[in-house]
């Protein structure tokens, strides 16, 4: 255990990491002049320096060619999306016409009701955790609504039956078998963004579709972080956001996945120019044909300037691959786990599953004595350098990043809070 704390060890297990060369790639914050310890990847991923370079060439494009930037020379507008379609499918376990880069989270998931969500008296309600994040339950609610019918009834959100605060899957399990005949949705995230509870997607849809139910997932905090096999999970559809741990900046165009069972549906969906076939979207004629797959939900020519950052932080994922930067990170939170269980387990109790198979990056921390307690430690670590982020009431979440977080900044944050003098 001395071991583990000395910064030789943490300093050896870095150098002998093969994916270390990638925290060179991002720009990493700094604090009284030294590189901060960032545990925030959760919330907003860092820069990747060639961020910088594709919105520049976006913008020299628009100087220099104006209208014709669309259809003319590198990195052509009208195609555009099509430029992270393939990497992106690789990072989500898709088939490529299977996702789509395109507005953001809370809009994709308005649409994807539109089309999933088909509430019939008989079967009128979606099931979805309790403590979700709130835009998601503030657009389930006003989608059950929207569609004439009861939130207090027909939205059903599944308590956590752990004592922990999370959910076993037998919970979900006995909820499904009750309300199954009354479901027409079942809406899971990937990971809690709260808990940082990991998700088994493939036994969740394959439950929720032996009820008859669609089965849709929230990505936000799954992608980029756990490796995902989106298309075989069988899931209807999926959304995520690409500013956490996609590293595509702040507010980035979010991600969609369709199911290629879905691809030419029949299914109701609200419509835009850009999701008309491409041979015959400009034609410009009055009637709709979406183009098949997800693409085909597409509204608008997609904001350039704001989706040109995720070409570069895609390149960074196929460089290293999902499943390594799975193993660095197993590694990682494995090792911020056992110094907060050996040295720090009077200020810090651990929310977060044990089981490595039920987590991803993130470790979500209870302050030992409530939330003013948590706040000045929170502070206190953000006064040396050390950023996590807060969640009321008494929450700290560490998530150390596979491409950009090292052993060092693990040790750094357990020196700091072992430092406190709380
Ligand atoms: C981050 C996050 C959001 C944010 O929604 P936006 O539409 O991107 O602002 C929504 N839901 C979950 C679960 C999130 O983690």
């Amino acid at each position: 255990m001395n071991e583990l704390n000395s910064e030789a060890y943490a300093l050896a297990q870095d150098a002998a990491d093969p994916l270390r060369a990638f925290r060179e790639e991002f720009h990493v914050p700094r604090h009284d002049g030294a590189e901060q310890a960032y545990f925030c990847g959760n919330s907003l991923g860092l820069q990747p320096k060639s961020a910088r370079a594709h919105v520049e060439e976006v913008l020299d494009k628009w100087a220099m060619e104006a209208v014709e930037g669309h259809f003319t020379g590198q990195a052509q507008w009208m195609p555009y999306h099509e430029l992270v379609r393939d990497p992106l499918a690789t990072v989500v376990g898709a088939q490529p016409s299977e996702v789509v880069a395109m507005n953001s989270l809370t809009a994709n998931l308005h649409l994807m009701m539109v089309s999933f969500y088909r509430p019939t008296r008989e079967r009128p309600a979606i099931l979805m955790e309790a403590g979700a994040f709130p835009s998601d339950r503030y657009a389930l609610e006003s989608q059950v609504r929207f569609h004439g019918f009861d939130p207090s009834t027909d939205l059903i959100e599944l308590q956590p039956d752990e004592a922990d605060g999370t959910f076993s899957i037998q919970a979900l399990e006995r909820a499904i078998a009750e309300h199954g005949p009354r479901l027409a949705l079942v809406l899971w995230p990937g990971v809690q963004y709260r808990s940082g509870q990991a998700f088994d997607l493939g036994e969740i849809t394959r439950l929720g579709h032996a009820a008859g139910a669609v089965v849709g997932f929230d990505l936000a905090h799954a992608v980029g972080n756990l490796p995902l096999q989106l298309h075989n999970s069988g899931a209807d559809f999926a959304v995520w956001c690409h500013y956490k741990y996609m590293n595509a900046g702040p507010g980035a165009v979010a991600g969609c996945f369709v199911h290629e069972r879905h691809a030419r549906t029949g299914r109701p969906r609200f419509a835009g120019w850009w999701g008309q076939e491409q041979s015959t979207r400009f034609r410009m004629g009055p009637e709709f044909v979406p183009t098949p797959g997800a693409d085909g939900w597409q509204l608008s020519n997609p904001p350039i300037l704001g989706l040109a950052p995720l070409r570069g932080s895609l390149e960074l994922f196929e460089r290293a691959g999902m499943d390594a930067l799975r193993e660095k990170s197993l590694k990682l939170t494995a090792y911020l786990e056992t110094l907060i269980r050996e040295r720090l387990s009077d200020n810090l109790q651990i929310a977060t599953p044990s089981d490595p198979a039920q987590r991803g990056c993130q470790l979500s921390l209870r302050v030992v004595g409530g939330r003013d307690r948590g706040r000045a430690l929170f502070e206190y670590l953000a006064s040396r350098g050390v950023l996590g982020d807060w969640r009321e009431p008494d929450v700290i979440r560490i998530s150390p990043v596979p491409l950009y977080n090292t052993h060092a900044d693990v040790l750094r944050f357990a020196r700091a809070v072992e430092a406190w003098q709380g």
